[in-house]
């Protein structure tokens, strides 16, 4: 039987348990190659171990220090050897090691749970079903406005261990902390959680959308009474379960008028929180739709917590651009525009993205399927869109929950919906790629299905000049 680690909320004395330990890094993609250049900083004796055959690892050996040891092709009994495991991100945490493991005793643990170790700073999480991108950016860029020493880093595409090698000693750190990752936490300990929505996803992966929740709201496990949680106030759902947990609430509504957290109201923000009573108003802004205006509330609530002036918060929005495949302007080509939101993988984000515009849509839906209830779209569908466009594996699946609430059109590549879609908009519509589902059937990822779509598009406009 190994020793194994006492974890407890002092982050420090984690830290200097490490000294001399083993752990295993389950995972040799960036973030735990990142987590193992940490664990070793700190003095542990670091196995990784990956699947993957070592050609396809070269990248990773280059980056790991040359103390970790590295082995690939399959997990061996040395993982078991160990005191503390630690598992990146995509691995599932039921695979058969890991369950031997805690069998026998071993933590197991996840990245962001050991990465949030090395950081004395205040953590803010933005978790949710929807908008943890865009409302995570939008806060980092509402805090660089005052802070010099800001992390951005999570599920975001930048690993909070990689994060903090860059920058050891943050003055704050901005989180997005997926469900997957929030189901192998122990101490973690957010000061601020933002909790932007609740709606199914997922549901490939959990047997239902109550284990999705309770995955979710491992985020407060740790949370106490002198911490706050900022939330969409008009998700019923999700204020129930905020209303069960410990942590200040600071309600964020598009439906409401509040007296402390954020609302908007006659074309106005407002912000209310202790002597802070600030209403801020825009000409345009570049992020469209009311699910943007949630975003931004949360983001504008967490700066005028952390001390941010609101007129600098007032520049930090101004500013800010739609983040790449999330509602994304692409072109305008014979008075038709064209959106990009590859990143609608969901009902509820395509749901979003049919609520954006006043004039007709042509929409592009369709993908691998992730088992979302799209008949709940057809009064949407009614009133807003003109045609849908469907593609991919589960078109027939969403051919048959939209049959009779608008006309649809079937085409086997994204090309040709494309094709289809610029032959069904008329001058002053608009055609948005939401695909409602995950890319897998035909991409290599959402942003490679953003990307080949915006390509598309821009062909067209060659053309049409
Ligand atoms: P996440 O990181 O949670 O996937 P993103 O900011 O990447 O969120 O946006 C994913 C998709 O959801 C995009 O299609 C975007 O337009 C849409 N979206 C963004 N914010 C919200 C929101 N608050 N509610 C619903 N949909 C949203």
């Amino acid at each position: 039987m190994n020793a194994t680690l006492e974890i407890t909320a002092n982050k420090v004395e984690n830290i200097n348990q490490l000294k001399g330990r083993r752990v295993a890094v389950l995972g040799a993609a960036r973030s735990g190659v990142a987590l193992a250049s940490l664990l070793h900083l700190a003095g542990a004796e670091v196995l990784v171990s990956d699947v993957k055959p070592r050609k396809q690892l070269d990248d990773v050996i280059r980056r790991l220090p040359r103390e970790v040891t590295l082995e690939t092709g399959g997990h061996s009994p040395a993982v078991l050897d160990t005191e503390l495991i630690a598992i990146s991100p995509g691995i599932p945490p039921d695979v058969p090691i890991l369950q031997e493991a805690r069998e026998k005793g071993i933590p197991v643990l996840g990245e962001i749970e050991i990465a949030s170790w090395f950081v004395q700073a205040p953590i803010v999480a933005v978790t949710g079903s929807n908008g943890k991108t865009t409302t995570t950016s939008l806060i980092g860029e509402i805090l660089k406005t005052l802070y010099r020493k800001v992390v951005v880093a999570g599920n975001i595409g930048n690993p909070l261990s990689a994060a903090l090698l860059e920058m050891p000693s943050p003055e704050i750190v901005v989180l997005e902390v997926s469900s997957f990752q929030l189901e192998t936490i122990d101490v973690f300990h957010p000061r601020i959680a933002v909790f932007t929505n609740l709606s199914e996803n997922h549901l490939d992966r959990y047997p239902d959308y109550e284990s999705y929740i309770a995955a979710k709201m491992h985020l407060f496990d740790n949370m106490n009474s002198e911490d706050l949680v900022i939330f969409n106030q008009d998700d019923t759902l999700l204020r129930q379960f905020i209303e069960t947990f410990p942590p200040l609430q600071l309600p964020v509504s598009l439906k409401r008028t509040l007296s402390h957290g954020a609302y908007w109201g006659s074309d106005s923000l407002y912000l209310k929180w202790q002597e802070i009573d600030a209403a801020l108003q825009w000409e345009t802004l570049a992020l469209k739709g009311p699910h943007n205006w949630y975003n931004i509330a949360m983001a504008a609530l967490v700066g005028v917590v952390l001390g941010v002036p609101t007129d600098a918060i007032y520049e930090a929005v101004s500013r800010f651009q739609p983040l790449p495949h999330r509602l994304e302007f692409v072109a305008r080509i014979d008075d038709v525009t064209w959106y990009n939101d590859s990143k609608a993988t969901t009902v509820a984000s395509l749901a979003s993205a049919l609520r954006s515009f006043d004039v007709p849509i042509v929409l592009i839906a369709g993908g691998k399927d992730k088992g979302g209830d799209f008949a709940a779209l057809r009064p949407l569908l009614t009133t807003r869109v003109k045609a849908a466009v469907l593609l991919g594996q589960a078109a027939g699946r969403i051919a048959r929950e939209w049959e009779g609430a608008v006309e649809i059109h079937r085409a086997e590549s994204l090309e040709a919906a494309v094709e289809q879609a610029g032959q069904l908009a008329a001058p002053g519509e608009v055609v948005v790629l939401a695909p409602g589902c995950s890319s897998f059937d035909m991409f290599r990822d959402y942003e490679d299905r953003g990307d080949q779509f915006k390509q598309l598009v821009l062909n067209r406009k060659t053309v049409s000049k």
